[in-house]
């Protein structure tokens, strides 16, 4: 079931966010809705009232404006892996960022900057064409903002299995030998 923030005003917020977003604002009513909260743990049945899908900052700031004057709650989704799902918050907006997902490599000082939905492949392969790796983890669709987010407890392999830890990896690279 959805829970609603009561002071909420989710009509009056997406007529605001609609000349901003146009089909990239969706509705529970909408085609693709479902579809647009699917995220990696499957079990998570949080119920968003909107999605936004943001592509650059402009669009970023506009959804949180909004969200804070009608008083609708919201989540970011980045890669859409917390195991939580935490990504999509019940009866909010969601800011979803898997269209931010450039990222710009820095090779003198081996760092990258990245857009707020890049997933680990997305680093890590840009980093490649340079010849630096990237000391991150293996699946590639885990988002980069969430994984080294050191508010996110997450997983990690240990020697003898899995074991909780906190994550905050920073976004630099490591050189290779062939570099
Ligand atoms: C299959 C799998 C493999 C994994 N492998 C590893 C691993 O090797 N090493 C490791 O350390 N962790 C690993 N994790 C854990 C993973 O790093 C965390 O679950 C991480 O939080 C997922 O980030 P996400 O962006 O994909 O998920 P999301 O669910 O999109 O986001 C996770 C949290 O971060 C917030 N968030 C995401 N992007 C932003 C943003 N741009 N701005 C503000 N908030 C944001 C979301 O709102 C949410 O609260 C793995 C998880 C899974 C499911």
């Amino acid at each position: 079931m959805t829970s609603i923030n009561a002071s909420a005003d989710v009509a009056r917020a997406t007529e605001r966010l609609r000349p901003v977003f146009g089909d990239r604002l969706l509705l529970p009513t909408h085609n693709g809705f479902a579809s647009a909260t699917r995220i990696w743990n499957c079990a998570v049945t949080h119920r968003p009232v909107a999605i936004v899908r943001c592509l650059d900052n402009d669009d970023v700031r506009a959804a949180v404006l909004t969200a804070r004057e009608y008083d609708v709650p919201l989540s970011v989704r980045g890669g859409g892996h917390d195991w939580a799902g935490r990504a999509l918050r019940d009866g909010g907006l969601v800011l979803d960022l898997s269209g931010m997902r450039q990222v710009a490599v820095d090779t003198e000082a081996g760092t990258a900057t990245v857009g707020g939905g890049a997933h680990i492949g997305d680093v890590s392969g840009a980093g490649q064409q340079y010849g630096l790796a990237t000391p991150t983890g293996t699946v590639r669709t885990v988002g980069m903002a969430g994984l080294t987010s050191p508010a996110v407890t997450v997983h990690s392999a240990g020697g003898t299995g899995w074991r909780w830890t906190t994550c905050c990896a920073p976004m630099s690279y490591w050189p290779t030998a062939a570099s």
